[in-house]
């Protein structure tokens, strides 16, 4: 069994937020990633004995960092943000290729994700099964907003990070949208069996136990990670001729977010 373990908590709000803490197994030291429920994260990291070594922010949206100030002032924990973000008091600036130790052996790679923010970074854990810690960049079945970010940005980020990693890499993402992505996956492509079979297993799961998928999942059902599937060329240049018979891949993608906005 990996050293590292991850903390899900389901918040229960209207914004579906999940809350991460990041743990060593073997020591009890913990990240804790993008708080917003204090009172959730402070009560399971003292039952645990846990030792909150840091914490870390991917974006600086309210909903990711209004917890920061309180639980630094509960742990003594500096908190790490990647450079550029609107985010105050932070101790260390975090950017691509920097890495955060935890314990005696686990390192998280920082990963630029930007688009769904500028800046947005992802850890990444070096264990035997990749976990990644995503914020709003990949969710389940789905991709995050460009509403405060960059649709092309987000896209080159899909293209060249996130389709990049192993199939056996887990993804944490910070929201749950995993049904109505996959719904949004059916519209564009009817007969996706893996799509429906996953939203299928999903409503026999609440938020708080939901199914963790990996990447390799996330290639057969996401859309936003299958570009260059017919089924979905053919459902976008249908309804959108100005796409032209052979859209590109970005083309395709900034559509997909396009509808996605209206979903
Ligand atoms: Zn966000």
């Amino acid at each position: 069994m990996d050293d590292l373990h991850i903390e899900r908590l389901w918040l229960a709000n209207n914004l579906r937020n999940y809350n991460y803490i990041a743990v060593c197994r073997k020591t009890g030291e913990a990240l804790v990633i993008d708080p917003f429920a204090v009172d959730q994260i402070l009560v399971v990291v003292k039952q645990n004995s846990w030792t909150v070594k840091a914490v870390v922010n991917t974006h600086d949206h309210g909903d990711h960092i209004a917890g920061n100030a309180d639980v630094i002032t509960a742990t003594g924990a500096p908190l790490l943000a990647p450079t550029n973000a609107a985010i105050n008091n932070v101790d260390q600036w975090l950017n691509e290729g920097d890495q955060i130790n935890l314990g005696e052996s686990i390192v998280f790679d920082i990963i630029d994700t930007s688009g769904h923010t500028l800046p947005h970074i992802s850890l990444l854990s070096n264990t035997q099964t990749p976990e990644l810690l995503c914020g709003d960049t990949i969710f389940n079945a789905g991709a995050g907003n460009v509403h405060s970010g960059d649709a092309i940005t987000l896209y080159e980020t899909f293209e060249n990070k996130i389709s990049k990693l192993t199939d056996s890499t887990r993804i944490y993402p910070g929201h749950d949208y995993m049904q109505t992505n996959l719904e949004f996956t059916l519209s564009i492509e009817a007969d996706n069996q893996a799509a429906k079979q996953m939203l299928q297993q999903a409503n026999h799961h609440s938020p708080e136990n939901q199914i963790i998928t990996n990447i390799g999942q996330e290639k057969a059902f996401n859309t936003f990670l299958r570009l260059s599937e017919t089924a979905v060329i053919k459902n976008l240049t249908n309804r959108y001729p100005e796409l032209g018979a052979e859209p590109s891949r970005q083309a395709v993608f900034l559509k997909l977010r396009e509808l996605r906005n209206n979903w």
